[in-house]
C-alpha cells in the first residue's frame, strides 16, 4: 500500500521519521499512552522529567508511584498516594481533552494537555511554563485542587455524582451521531444488614472496598461514581449491551469473593446491578430510570446478579 501525502509527495514513511526527529529534539515533553495506561512512546524530554529509562514502557499508576516513593517527577500534594490514585484514575482520560497545570520536584511548572481517541490512547504533550503566570499559582493551585474535590466521593475516593452523571450526558451527546453505549447502576445487597450486625464503621469498610474493586477493572473509557449511599453507576460509551453484561457479570464475581473485614474474615456480601443501552431519544434521568428498573428486577429476582432492561 502507498501512502502519498498529496501536497508534498513525501511518503509516510518520511514524515513520521521527521516527526521523530523533531520529538527527539525538542524541549516539550511527549508521550503516548494505551488504552491500558500503558507508556507506549515518550520523547527524550519527557523520559528525563520523569526518569523513564530509553526502553521502559512503564504503567502510568506505576510510574506515578515510583517517582512519589523517590520524591521526584511530579509534585503531589498528598500522603496517601493510593488515595490520590484512585481520585486522579476515576478522571484520567474520561473527557476527551483536558489541560492543567502540574509542577516538578525539580521546581519546573509545566502546562499539561491530555487528548484521549475513542479507543482509550492518549497524546500527552506539556510545556515548560516556569518564567510564565508565576503570579497567583498558589491561587490556582487552590482552585484545582477545589475542582477535584468537587468530583470526587469524599469517602471512596472515585468519582462523585456530579462527575458520572456528566458523563452520561456526554456518552448521549456521542450516542446521538452513531454508536450506542450502557448505563449500569449498582446497588450493595442487604447493605443495612451489615451495618446493623457490624456496624457503621465496618459499612463504611464494605463501602470503599466496593468501591476500589470494581473501580480497579473499569476500562479506560468507562466512567465508574458512587451516586449516593451503597448506590453506584457505572458509564460505557459504545458498548453493546451483550458486552456490558458480560463485564458487570465479571465484576459481581469479583465482589462475591471479596472478604473486606480483617475482624470478620468469613464476611462476604454481594451486589445487583441493572443494566440499560442508551437510546437516541434518551435523557440521561430516562436511561437512568430503566437501569434502575433493570436493579429493581434484579433486587426482586433473588439479588447478586444483573438483569438489563
Ligand atoms: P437491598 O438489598 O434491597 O438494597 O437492601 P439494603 O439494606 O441494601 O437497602 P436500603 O436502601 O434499605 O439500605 C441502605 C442503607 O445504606 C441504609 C443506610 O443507613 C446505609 N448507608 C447509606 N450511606 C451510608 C454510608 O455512607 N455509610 C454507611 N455505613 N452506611 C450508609
Ligand atoms: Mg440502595
Ligand atoms: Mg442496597
Amino acid at each position: 500500500m502507498s501512502c502519498q501525502d498529496n501536497q508534498t509527495g513525501y511518503g509516510m514513511d518520511a514524515h513520521v521519521e521527521q516527526l521523530l526527529n523533531l520529538s527527539a529534539q525538542t524541549e516539550t515533553l511527549i508521550a503516548v499512552y494505551d488504552g491500558d495506561d500503558r507508556l507506549q512512546y515518550a520523547n527524550s524530554a519527557f523520559r528525563s522529567a520523569y526518569f523513564i529509562e530509553p526502553d521502559e514502557t512503564p504503567l502510568w499508576p506505576d510510574l506515578m508511584r515510583r517517582n512519589f516513593e523517590l520524591g521526584r517527577g511530579t509534585v503531589l500534594r498528598t500522603d496517601d498516594f493510593e488515595a490520590w490514585l484512585r481520585s486522579t484514575q476515576s478522571r484520567r482520560g474520561k473527557i476527551g481533552y483536558r489541560a492543567f497545570e502540574t509542577d516538578l520536584c525539580d521546581g519546573r511548572w509545566l502546562w499539561m494537555t491530555e487528548a484521549v481517541q475513542q479507543n482509550g490512547w492518549m497524546l500527552c504533550i506539556a510545556s515548560d511554563i516556569t518564567r510564565l503566570r508565576a503570579q497567583g499559582r498558589t491561587v490556582r493551585q487552590d482552585r484545582d485542587q477545589a475542582i477535584k474535590a468537587s468530583y470526587t466521593d469524599e469517602l471512596t475516593g472515585v468519582a462523585n455524582r456530579r462527575f458520572v452523571m456528566a458523563r452520561v450526558d456526554d456518552m448521549l451527546a456521542a450516542a446521538r451521531t452513531g454508536g450506542s453505549g450502557c448505563l449500569a447502576v449498582f446497588d450493595i445487597d442487604k447493605f443495612k444488614q451489615i451495618n446493623d450486625r457490624f456496624g457503621h464503621h465496618a459499612g463504611d469498610l464494605v463501602l470503599r472496598d466496593f468501591a476500589h474493586r470494581i473501580h480497579q477493572n473499569v476500562r479506560r473509557n468507562d466512567c465508574f461514581g458512587r451516586v449516593g449511599g451503597e448506590e453506584f453507576l457505572l458509564v460505557m460509551p459504545s458498548t453493546s449491551p451483550e458486552d456490558a453484561l458480560a463485564m458487570v457479570e465479571r465484576m459481581l464475581t469479583v465482589i462475591r469473593f471479596s472478604r473486606p473485614l480483617a475482624d470478620s474474615p468469613d464476611f462476604s456480601y454481594t451486589c445487583s446491578a441493572g443494566i440499560a443501552a442508551s437510546l437516541p431519544s434518551d435523557s440521561a434521568s430516562e436511561l437512568y430510570r430503566r437501569a434502575d428498573q433493570a436493579l429493581y428486577d434484579a433486587k426482586m429476582s433473588g439479588r447478586d446478579r444483573v438483569r438489563a432492561a
